[in-house]
Formats: structure tokens, C-alpha cells, sequence
């Protein structure tokens, strides 16, 4: 496969020398990493994959990311965030694995439909292709077609880029996740030695009452991986501390992997520490080395500047985070990290409260008063479904009513709605007609042409749209531009026919979109910070280029 040409950066197959800063353009070949997992999960795979292309990108190459996961959904849009952690929303519409919004969040990657495929999607293209008779009568096996279908996946997946990062959801052992590995080791049998390589993140445990680290945990992971045919290059050790030089050796010899290949994960304060604690040990400069890379020396000091501000934050601020998901917070990935990001491009730590939505129904005011008076901003996230919604409301209500800054988020947006409709237009029966179908007031509702679709899925609104900003609004001042593209995961639009009314009782509708048919931005006007979206702008924040949205959020909360 022939490589695109990548930014200041050269791989050279043969010849190898240093490239300082502004080095020549030749990119030859895709290279490919490919990452497992042993042991258990939740290792921080992800976040490694990630921090690993934060420091490939920081010395000029172009960085793709894939994420194979194993089980048969045909994507995560319809699994439950509570089992599943949050659905990642991509600009051309994908609901994918919640690991590239870590991948977009590391680096500038824009991930798309083809950087997530499950074992469901592959098996359904196989089966579409053998009933449309592609096979010609053959018997149609894991061994080949499952596995000739995912590495067609890997190729489509990872295009103009310099070097693919694949990571395998999942731990090795799995049966599920058989077919993926298999389609690892025929991969890498076909390329050049120096064009892929291995890297397994796995646990090193510390068994306190011994005192000691253990290394056998892991030298089963990588056994299970040898006898599929795949050797690790490198072993990333996640554990709670350093690795001495010792279990260095000992890992090194039992499995067969170079002493200096071996690099210790630790748990860190912060996800974002993770790039530079990678290059500290030099993993990044070693990847290289081991995929014949040449490139100029890695430019961190943005990832360094965030590391200072979150061990030495200036400034805290509590926000409430209302929403029917919080029992697990990785249903809130994005936002929550969003809400860090707008912390750091103030200087300030961020302090989340999580508020169950559902409980605060059934509390008077001077309850609701004590809970939320203990937090400088309310965030109302999105949502689906109608458990939690007034409770989502009363603490609307509170936001508006004690001039607390309020960021609502899709439903929350919509529940805002609601809410100003319910208290301010005196229409007590106002409502989304996602809850309750034939409400008189149905602020929120399935516009004409989305009611004719009878799939579900059919009619949600998926990915980027452009979006108008009003000349006099608070959101063009943030944005500091008029128009702006943001993503999308929703059914249920405002309703136009009342929007008049709405306008004439004081909601500014300062975004739409161009042709001003759907209402993307509402705001109060005459409240401190008063902004609700009905897109997520969440999935477009990054650490060190926070979302304008997110960051004005914190200042006004800061200033609360
Ligand atoms: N349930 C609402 C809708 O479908 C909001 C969805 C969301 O918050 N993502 O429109």
C-alpha cells in the first residue's frame, strides 16, 4: 500500500538519518501499529492508542486511528450508556466506540464511519455479500472471508496517513476477539518486517502483603498471544507503580520481548499526562526506531503547558452535571471532559457534582435550593426517554430563576424549552412529544417529514450541520465567527409553528441552521449565561483547544 505524503515528516524503508525541524516530504508506506489488551480490561488502551498519536503527530506525521470491537452490535448507536459508556457521535454521522472521542481528543484526527467496525458489521457485510451470491457457491468460513473482511477494514480504515493505530477492543483470550488477532497475524505476514508492529498493554499487579510486583499475569496474556502467532514488540505495564529494573528482566525473558521494549503505564492524576509520560521514557522515539521512522523531534510543550495547569490549577469551580446517567460516568465521557478542557483554558480544576435527575423530583424547592446552591453552573446533558425529565426541569427552572449560568445540551435544550414554555408562556401542559404524543404546547416535536419515516433509527438526526450564529447573540461573540458546523444525535426538533410566541415571551433563537428551518442555539438574553444547543458541542473540545462554548461556560460559572 502506498502511503500519502505526510507533514514534515519521512519514513524512510533503508537509509536512515535525522531530519531536524523542517524535514523533507516522503512518506513511502502506511505503517501500522496494532494494539492489545491482556489481562483484564479497562486497562487504558484507548488513552495509550491515543497519547502514542498525540506523540507520533507531534513530530509531523499524519495519524489515523481504528478501533475493531469484538461483540456482535452492529454499532454501539443502540446499546445502552449504561452498559456501554457513552455513543461517540463522528462528523459523517457514525455512532462508534467512545475511544475516538479519546483519539480526536489527542490528536487532529477527524475519525469516520470506517474507524469503528465491530464483529457484528464484518460478519453482516460478509453474510450481504454471500446472499447476493459474491462467493460464487463457495463455503464461506471465518478463515478466510471473516478475516480477508477485516483486514480489508484495516486498509479502509486507515487511509491518508502515515501510520495506522488499530486497536483491539477487548483481552486476548476472548474468543470473541479469535478472529480479530487472526486477521493481525495474516496481516503482518504480508508486510514488510518494519512496516508493523505489536504493542500489548497489559497488568503488572502489586500484591501488597508480598510487597512485590507481579509479572505472571502477564506473561500468560502474552503466551496466549504467541500461540495465536502474534509476538508483541512492545509491552506497555499498567500498574499502580514504576517498573524496576528487575521485572524489567523478568517480563523481558519469559516473554520474549527486549528489556528496552518494555515501558511502564502507571496510573497517573490525568489522562492528558499520559503523552508526555510516554516520552519521557522515550516510547514514542522507540516506535519509531522499530518502524524504520525518521522524523524530527517531538513538539509537546502544549501537552507540558496542560500538565502544569492541572497540578497547579489557579482557580476551582463546582458544576452540577444533571442528567439520568450519572451512576456511570463514562455514559458522560465527552462532556465531562469537555467541562475539563473549559477548566484548563481558565486555569481552573473543574469539580463535578453528579446529579441524579430522577431523585431531584421528588424534593421542594428548599431542597432542590440546597443541593444546587452548593455548585457555580448547571450543565443539563442530552438524553432518552422520559425517566428524569422533570427533574431535569426543576433544575432548569433553578438555573433560570436564580441566574445560575445553564448549559443545555440536546434534551437538555429541549427540556429548557419546556421549562420557559411551562413558566413563562403559561402553557402548563408544554412538552417534548417524545413524551407525552398529543400535549396542546408541543415545543418539541417530530417535524412532518421525520413522521412519515416509520424505522426509528430512520428518522434521528446523525452528524455535522452547518449552523447560523445571530449578529447580536452571546453565542457569536463566543464562537467569534458566524458560522460554525457542530454534530448532531437526535430525533425531536423545536417546534417552528411556536416560535413566535416563544421569541415575543424573550428566547433568542441565535443559531439555526442557514436556511433558519431548524433551531440549533437558544439563549436568554437577559441572564448571565443562559445557552442551550441542541447539538453536542462536547465531541469537538480538545484539551489544549477547549470548546468556546465550554470555556465561556466556566468563566461565567468562575465569575458566578
Ligand atoms: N431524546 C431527544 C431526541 O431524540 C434528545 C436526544 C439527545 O439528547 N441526544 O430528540
Amino acid at each position: 500500500m502506498q502511503g500519502v505524503f505526510g507533514a514534515q515528516a519521512q519514513i524512510a524503508r533503508t537509509t536512515q538519518c535525522y531530519f531536524p525541524k523542517k524535514a523533507i516530504i516522503m512518506a513511502r508506506s502506511t505503517k501500522y501499529i496494532f494494539v492489545t489488551g491482556g489481562v483484564i480490561s479497562s486497562l487504558g488502551k484507548g488513552i495509550s492508542a491515543a497519547a502514542i498519536g498525540a506523540l507520533l503527530e507531534s513530530r509531523g506525521l499524519r495519524i489515523n486511528f481504528l478501533k475493531m470491537d469484538p461483540y456482535i452490535n452492529v454499532d454501539p448507536g443502540t446499546m445502552n450508556p449504561l452498559q456501554h459508556g457513552e455513543v461517540y457521535v463522528t462528523e459523517d454521522g457514525a455512532e462508534t466506540d467512545m475511544d475516538l472521542g479519546h483519539y480526536e481528543r489527542f490528536t487532529h484526527t477527524r475519525t469516520r464511519q470506517a474507524n469503528n467496525f465491530t464483529a457484528g458489521r464484518i460478519y453482516y457485510r460478509v453474510i450481504t455479500k454471500e446472499r447476493r451470491g459474491d462467493y460464487l457457491g463457495g463455503t464461506v468460513q471465518v478463515i478466510p472471508h471473516i478475516t480477508d473482511e477485516i483486514q480489508l477494514a484495516f486498509i479502509e480504515g486507515s487511509q491518508n496517513c502515515d501510520v495506522a493505530i488499530i486497536e483491539v477492543g477487548g483481552t486476548v483470550g476472548d474468543i470473541e476477539s479469535l478472529p480479530f488477532l487472526e486477521a493481525i497475524r495474516q496481516f503482518r505476514a504480508k508486510q514488510n518486517r518494519d512496516d508493523v508492529i505489536n504493542i500489548h498493554v497489559t497488568l503488572v499487579p502489586y500484591i501488597k502483603t508480598a510487597d512485590e510486583l507481579k509479572t505472571k499475569p502477564s506473561q500468560h496474556s502474552v503466551a496466549a498471544l504467541r500461540e495465536i502467532g502474534i509476538q508483541p514488540d512492545i509491552l506497555l505495564c499498567r500498574g499502580e507503580r514504576d517498573l524496576p529494573l528487575d521485572i524489567r528482566k523478568k517480563l523481558a525473558l519469559f516473554c520474549n520481548v527486549r528489556e528496552d521494549c518494555i515501558y511502564g503505564a502507571r496510573d497517573v492524576e490525568s489522562i492528558y499526562m499520559m503523552p508526555t509520560y510516554f516520552h519521557a521514557q522515550n516510547l514514542d522515539g522507540k516506535i519509531c526506531e522499530l518502524l524504520n521512522i525518521w522524523s524530527k523531534e517531538p513538539e509537546i510543550e502544549a501537552w507540558e503547558r496542560i500538565c502544569d495547569i492541572i497540578r497547579h490549577p489557579a482557580k476551582e469551580v463546582h458544576i452540577a452535571l444533571v442528567g439520568k446517567y450519572v451512576k456511570l460516568h463514562e455514559s458522560y465521557k465527552s462532556l465531562i471532559e469537555a467541562l475539563n478542557h473549559g477548566g484548563y483554558a481558565n486555569d481552573a480544576k473543574v469539580r463535578l457534582h453528579y446529579i441524579d435527575s430522577e431523585e431531584l423530583e421528588s424534593l421542594d424547592e428548599k431542597e432542590i435550593a440546597e443541593i444546587l446552591g452548593q455548585v457555580k453552573g448547571i450543565l443539563v446533558p442530552g438524553g432518552f426517554g422520559v425517566r428524569g425529565t422533570e427533574g431535569k426541569i426543576r433544575a432548569i427552572e433553578y438555573a433560570r430563576t436564580h441566574r445560575v449560568p445553564l448549559f443545555g445540551i440536546c434534551l437538555g435544550m429541549q427540556m429548557a424549552l419546556v421549562e420557559y414554555a411551562r413558566h413563562i408562556c403559561g402553557w402548563e401542559d408544554a412538552n417534548s412529544s417524545e413524551f407525552v404524543p398529543d400535549t396542546p404546547h408541543p415545543v418539541i416535536h417530530l417535524m412532518a417529514s421525520q413522521e412519515a419515516v416509520t424505522d426509528k433509527g430512520g428518522t434521528m438526526r446523525l452528524g455535522a450541520y452547518p449552523c447560523k450564529l445571530a449578529d447580536d447573540s452571546k453565542v457569536r461573540a463566543i464562537y467569534g465567527q458566524r458560522d460554525i458546523s457542530e454534530r448532531h444525535r437526535h430525533r425531536y426538533e423545536v417546534n417552528n409553528a411556536l416560535r413566535p410566541q416563544l421569541e415575543a415571551a424573550g428566547i433568542k433563537f441565535s443559531g439555526t441552521s442557514p436556511d433558519n428551518s431548524l433551531v440549533e442555539i437558544f439563549e436568554l438574553p437577559d441572564h448571565p449565561w443562559y445557552i442551550c444547543t441542541q447539538f453536542h458541542p462536547e465531541y469537538q473540545s480538545k484539551p489544549t483547544a477547549a470548546h468556546p462554548l465550554f470555556a465561556s461556560f466556566i468563566k461565567a460559572a468562575l465569575e458566578n
